[in-house]
């Protein structure tokens, strides 16, 4: 743990100065406790309620994905509510920062607003240049984009989105697969994806997580989550 708190650190420069004792002390002053000396509790529990250390209990592995995700392996799929609507704001008592970001300007172009919080937009337009460049059969996975900012909870917690914070993109609906239309059409949710690796790999370059490596799967999803990357 005391790595993947070093890691968390540096990874919000703008926003965390560092740890004292069990305390993450926030550049403007704020502290928040971390919770690493609590044991890990269960995969839901977790999830309605994650300390900041729960949010990096699990190890997110970039590049490609080798075998669908271990029983309750969702990494970054577990947040802290209070570190994430601090950082990002709170879109309920009114818009967070945004800026509008084109996304495949060569291709489709969509305008999509994207936080400008941590850089988020423009390492997105960085992500975007590198998707615009791939062939043509990348297209129909990317285009249009299903969106990014969306004032909205995730459908089975109640908690506030990556989307609400403006941080998080959805590609094109067509090609994606998700864990609760899975379960809907009856039994367990296999694990499905067709997403390819290569555009994983353009998000991974700026740091954004995909959906695709949870146990709840959610492929057309991309975050940014710098602290996941070692
Ligand atoms: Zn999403």
């Amino acid at each position: 743990m005391p790595a993947k708190i070093a890691r968390l650190v540096a990874a919000y420069p703008d926003h965390l100065a560092g740890i004292e004792g069990d305390t993450l002390v926030w550049t403007d002053g704020t502290r928040m406790t971390f919770g690493a000396a609590h044991p890990a509790r269960s995969f839901d529990a977790m999830l309605r309620s994650a300390s900041i250390a729960d949010q990096l209990r699990q190890t997110y592995e970039p590049g490609p994905l080798r075998q669908p995700p271990a029983p309750d392996h969702s990494p970054g799929r577990i947040r802290n509510t209070a570190f994430f609507l601090k950082m990002y704001g709170n879109c309920r008592s009114g818009p967070p920062p945004l800026r509008d970001v084109t996304w495949m300007p060569r291709t489709a172009p969509q305008s999509l607003p994207v936080t400008t919080v941590n850089d988020v937009a423009t390492r997105l337009e960085r992500v975007i240049d590198a998707l615009d460049g791939l062939p043509d059969r990348f297209r129909a996975y990317l285009v249009p984009s299903a969106g990014t900012y969306n004032c909205r909870a995730v459908a089975d917690t109640g908690l506030p989105s990556m989307h609400a914070s403006g941080a998080a993109i959805d590609i094109a609906v067509r090609a994606s697969d998700y864990w609760i239309w899975a379960r809907s059409r009856g039994g367990a949710s296999a694990y499905r994806n067709r997403v390819p690796p290569e555009i994983v790999a353009a998000f991974e370059a700026e740091k954004f997580i995909w959906g695709g490596k949870w146990y709840h799967f959610d492929t057309m999803h991309f975050e940014y989550r710098p602290e996941l990357f070692a």
